[in-house]
């Protein structure tokens, strides 16, 4: 008893001296940590009391559906987000005019037509041009590589090629659905195929982006599942003859208005210096995008909800934007560049959240050293929810185009274990996020942007060649 009331009297004087020690410390000389650290934790605790952000994006998600670049859904979720953010009390809320392309899937089948009939779930590319009105009826040849397809070339003409490559990452296997027509094409073959870009399927197809190439015969492009492509893979290796009837109606229209939807916290000293982040309003055809990528502008729409709610407002001016058209284009991210032009240099950080709202783990970042050690500090503070982990190298699709201007550019981390499970699918909906784990990041988000918004000094910038 008494070596505790000792103890604990010492402890109080030792608190006392400090405070005394820090009261008088210039302000240069106290690190950013300790300066926010009483901010973070009223940041992170006030988030987790709250379920707001799983709720509002399941009201938008369930309410409008699906947002692909030039459908009614997206400009009425962005009509929405506006009316919604002027109730919340932001600032300066407004659409953004971006011209966007508009692709339409259309009606489209595949079916297995031999060595027995069997119909294959699938899903066009985004992009891709039509069958002719009758389909394609061919003989399909499975391959695993580009490198396979280029050793036999001469079996692909005429054919049907099908990519059933093995899902290593996200950045690699991709390629076979972004650049698959092109080498299907090359090598004569009239369609190509590839297996769903992911690890995991309950034969799911995943739909996503492909390019044609103006030096060879555009040709049409669809994905299959997982299952469906290794099975017919396992046909023509016992040597089945293996044909599919393959219909598509998709089709590319003039383009069409669309907007980025922003709203802001106006700084109080520094209006005109910006925090930007967000994710895409926009997502493809299928599903909800729930977590592609309507979960990324709803945790920063909160985050600044929240520290509003704080009465936080910080130096610098805080714009939540979501970026429209990321997902078959990029003129959201390019048009924000072309009509910020002049203010680029007073964009102090851009921050992108386009990889899931589950469990948080920090950041990456892109930018100078000295940047990057500020930062690390700034993520001592979110260790307590094990979402202070900054590592080198980040960014993401729609802050790159000002990241490429010199704007010092940050992706929010989550647990990506099961992201490309739903990735770009049916399955893409709101029951497979939780409320808390977004509540986490609604948290992190609002502790980087209000922190780096507020610091007595901007963030350093890498200095940079135009
Ligand atoms: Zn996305």
């Amino acid at each position: 008893m008494t070596m505790q009331f000792r103890s604990s009297a010492s402890a109080a004087l030792a608190a006392a001296v400090l405070l005394a020690v820090a009261a008088v410390q210039p302000l240069s000389a106290q690190s950013i940590a300790d300066r926010y650290r009483a901010d973070a934790n009223r940041i992170i605790d006030a988030a987790l009391k709250d379920s707001t952000a799983w709720n509002r994006l399941a009201e938008m998600t369930e309410k409008f559906g699906n947002r692909l670049s030039g459908t009614p859904a997206l400009e009425q979720t962005i009509d929405w987000v506006i009316a919604k953010m002027k109730e919340d009390g932001l600032q300066n809320v407004r659409g953004e005019r971006v011209m966007v392309p508009v692709w339409v899937r259309g009606a489209e089948s595949a079916q297995l037509v031999s060595p027995r009939a069997q119909n294959l779930p699938m899903l066009g590319l985004g992009g891709s041009i039509a069958t002719p009105p009758g389909g394609i009826t061919a003989d399909v040849f499975v391959v695993s590589s580009f490198s396979e397809l280029t050793s036999k070339a001469a079996q692909a003409a005429g054919k049907i090629v099908l990519f059933d490559a093995p899902f290593t990452s996200y950045g690699e296997t991709v390629q076979y659905r972004a650049r698959g027509a092109v080498a299907a094409a090359q090598a004569g073959a009239v369609a190509a195929l590839v297996r769903s870009v992911t690890p995991f399927s309950m034969r799911t197809p995943h739909t996503g982006g492909m390019f044609y190439d103006s030096t060879v015969r555009r040709i049409p492009a669809a994905a299959i599942t997982v299952e469906d492509a290794q099975m017919l893979h396992r046909l023509q290796d016992r040597g089945e003859r293996v044909r599919v009837k393959l219909m598509m109606t998709a089709h590319t229209l003039p383009d069409a208005p669309s907007r980025n939807v922003m709203g802001e916290i106006v700084g109080a000293e520094k209006p005109g210096e910006v925090v930007v982040f967000g994710g895409h309003i926009d997502s493809w055809d299928v599903g909800r995008g729930a977590m592609d990528d309507g979960g990324g502008v709803v945790v920063a729409w909160e985050a600044v909800k929240l520290l509003q709610r704080l009465g936080l407002k910080p130096r610098r001016t805080i714009r939540v934007v979501g970026w429209t058209n990321e997902e078959n284009g990029g003129r959201g991210g390019q048009g924000y560049r072309d009509a910020h032009k002049a203010d680029i240099d007073k964009h102090v950080m851009a921050i992108e959240s386009d990889g899931g709202v589950f469990k948080p783990q920090g950041f990456s970042f892109t930018g100078s050293d000295a940047a990057f050690d500020v930062l690390k500090q700034i993520g001592t503070l979110l260790d307590r929810i094990e979402a202070g982990a900054i590592v080198k190298g980040g960014g993401g699709s729609d802050i790159a185009p000002i990241m490429a201007l010199g704007v010092p550019g940050l992706g929010l981390n989550v647990d990506g274990t099961k992201y490309f499970w739903y990735h770009h699918t049916e399955a893409d909906t709101i029951e497979k996020l939780d409320a808390h784990e977004m509540a986490l990041c609604v948290a992190t988000m609002a502790v980087m942007a209000y922190i780096v918004a507020d610091m007595p000094d901007p963030l350093p910038r890498a200095p940079v060649t135009r």
